[in-house]
């Protein structure tokens, strides 16, 4: 029993509609938007087709401008209380975009925040995409095991990894690069400048490239998810093999951490059997037996929200701190409670 008199506690609600959390989850063909309330409901989303080959300029300025749009159709009166944002590793935005000469900027994290922050005058969160995506999925899972893997199956592949919940960032916060494992028996040239990488032989960009290659005609990773929906065998037979390396690579990775649990997201994760088949084969042909027959692989349970439900929970995480809202209190502003964020 404690007989010290500290502050007495105070409950703090804030009203209901008042407070909106705005979400970006930046893709590299194409981003999606949320706005949520304080608690972390989503309100309303949508997909923003913009690829970030487009630049930073005009990516943002298109989210921007959905966003406005959105919280004023859904919440005409409220404050921005803090912005999340969920964006693709600065080696994947240096080999998607700009590539063009007309918004000539490079992605860079700071100027992203800032630029947040400027236009909601709001705190601005950030983090890599895959971290986000793991720690929504993460946060469903029950029992959590103590290490877990968010895996990226899109336009490229990347992962994190969470170690009791938190991600393993590494030196240089480069930790969870799975696209770029190397595939024995490939010499596809990578972006990264090696060969035979993961990135060059199973992602959707890869896969586009290699159908283009036979004469299908695809323009977009959807355009290959289509045709496997639809039994084109190619893009099955594409699909699968794909599965077989992307296995390999988990293999690696399974062995070397020990993961109880995969989440798989993304374009390719979207195919269904054809790819987890490929992915099963290729893992337990690769990995430790003892370590494979732990894993449970599933696909992310909040499918294409992963990426903007993991931001709002970024950025609630922060806001909801007891001194930053006590600070909100006195300033009467978020941006004050929370400047760095
Ligand atoms: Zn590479």
């Amino acid at each position: 029993m404690s007989g010290h008199r500290g502050r007495p506690a105070q409950l703090v609600s804030f009203a209901s509609g008042r407070h909106v959390v705005l979400a970006m989850h930046v893709g590299l063909t194409g981003s999606r938007v949320a706005v949520a309330s304080l608690e972390g409901v989503i309100i309303d989303e949508c997909l923003v087709e913009t690829p970030v080959s487009a630049g930073p300029s005009a990516v943002l300025d298109e989210l921007f401008r959905t966003l406005e749009g959105m919280r004023a159709r859904a919440m005409p009166r409220s404050i921005v209380a803090g912005v999340g944002l969920a964006l693709p590793s600065p080696s994947e935005l240096m080999d998607f975009g700009p590539t063009g000469s007309i918004s000539g900027a490079p992605w860079d994290e700071e100027s992203v925040l800032q630029q947040v922050r400027d236009r909601f005058q709001a705190p601005a969160l950030l983090d890599r995409d895959v971290s986000v995506m793991a720690r929504a999925e993460y946060a469903r899972l029950d029992p959590a095991p103590d290490v877990f893997a968010c895996v990226k199956l899109g336009t490229l592949i990347d992962a994190a990894i969470l170690v009791d919940g938190h991600p393993l960032r590494g030196a240089g916060n480069l930790a969870g690069q799975i696209g770029h494992l190397k595939i024995a028996g490939s010499d596809a040239m990578c972006s990264c400048g090696g060969r035979g990488c993961l990135n060059a032989v199973a992602s959707g960009d890869a896969l586009v490239r290699q159908m283009r290659a036979a004469g299908v005609a695809v323009d977009h990773v959807r355009d290959l998810v289509a045709l496997v929906d639809q039994g084109h065998g190619q893009a099955v037979g594409a699909i699968r093999e794909a599965g077989v390396h992307i296995g390999q690579a988990l293999a690696s990775l399974v062995t070397l951490l020990g993961p109880g649990s995969i989440m798989t997201w993304g374009y390719l994760s979207d195919t269904g059997s054809s790819l987890s088949a490929g992915i099963r084969a290729g893992l337990y042909a690769d990995a430790l037996p003892r370590s494979s027959a732990q894993v449970r692989i599933d696909q992310a349970t909040l499918g294409d929200l992963t990426g903007v439900q993991g931001a709002v929970s970024m950025a609630t995480e922060e806001l909801l701190r007891p001194t930053v809202v006590d600070r909100y209190l006195t300033s009467g502003s978020w941006l004050a409670a929370l400047p760095d964020g």
